[in-house]
């Protein structure tokens, strides 16, 4: 599994669609302070589902749509897409190539997208469950998280460690079972 693109538009300081291909061998990306690299890691947690508007370094969700500039209006929509190889199915999908797409206005309204078709987070959250690619999982280290790691509680880094080893979905599911 491959990241391939990454498709931004309103979303935070980029106003136009910009699209961004990973080509093999690229390994980083640089620019001036404030040039936006760390936006483009908040796109990433956000179309795969990231919930929180603070980790997103806002206060509501909305902060993240496109809030104008000295010489552009704000926008009324983000959107974001990212396109993933999966050629070697490591993703369980019959897919060979997943794109996830999520989008928000201002009125609040949202939706996602699996390969075109409008799905539900939980969709996206299951399919990404135990790949590592998940909401608080850790392809993505933001700062501060390492020492939050160090400094949790034993059960939260218990969770680290099943969702590492693949378990987390299953204990979840059988909490849920055991609810109903
Ligand atoms: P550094 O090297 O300092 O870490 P960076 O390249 O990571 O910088 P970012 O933090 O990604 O930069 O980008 C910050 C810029 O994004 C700021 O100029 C900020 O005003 C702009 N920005 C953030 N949210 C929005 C928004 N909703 N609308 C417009 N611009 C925004
Ligand atoms: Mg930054």
């Amino acid at each position: 599994m491959r990241l391939k693109t990454l498709e931004i538009s309103g979303f935070k300081s980029f106003a136009d669609k910009t699209r961004i291909d990973f080509l093999p061998g690229m390994t980083g990306i640089v620019g001036p302070n404030g040039s936006g690299k760390s936006n483009i890691s908040e796109a990433v947690r956000w179309v795969l589902g990231e919930q929180s508007a603070k980790s997103l370094r806002g206060s509501k969700m909305p902060d993240i749509i496109f809030a104008g500039s000295a010489d552009r209006h704000p926008l009324n929509r983000a959107a974001v897409a990212i396109t993933l190889d999966n050629t070697d199915h490591y993703l369980k999908s019959d897919y060979t190539e997943l794109t996830i797409s999520r989008a928000l206005y201002r009125s609040g309204e949202s939706n996602y997208q699996l390969n075109g078709q409008d799905c539900r987070l939980k969709d996206i959250t299951e399919l990404l469950m135990d790949s590592g690619m998940g909401q608080d999982s850790f392809s993505i280290i933001s700062q501060g998280r390492v020492e939050s790691i160090f400094n949790s509680k034993p059960e939260d880094r218990r969770n680290i460690i099943e969702e590492v080893a693949g378990v987390y979905k299953y204990r979840k599911h059988k909490e849920k079972a055991q609810r109903e």
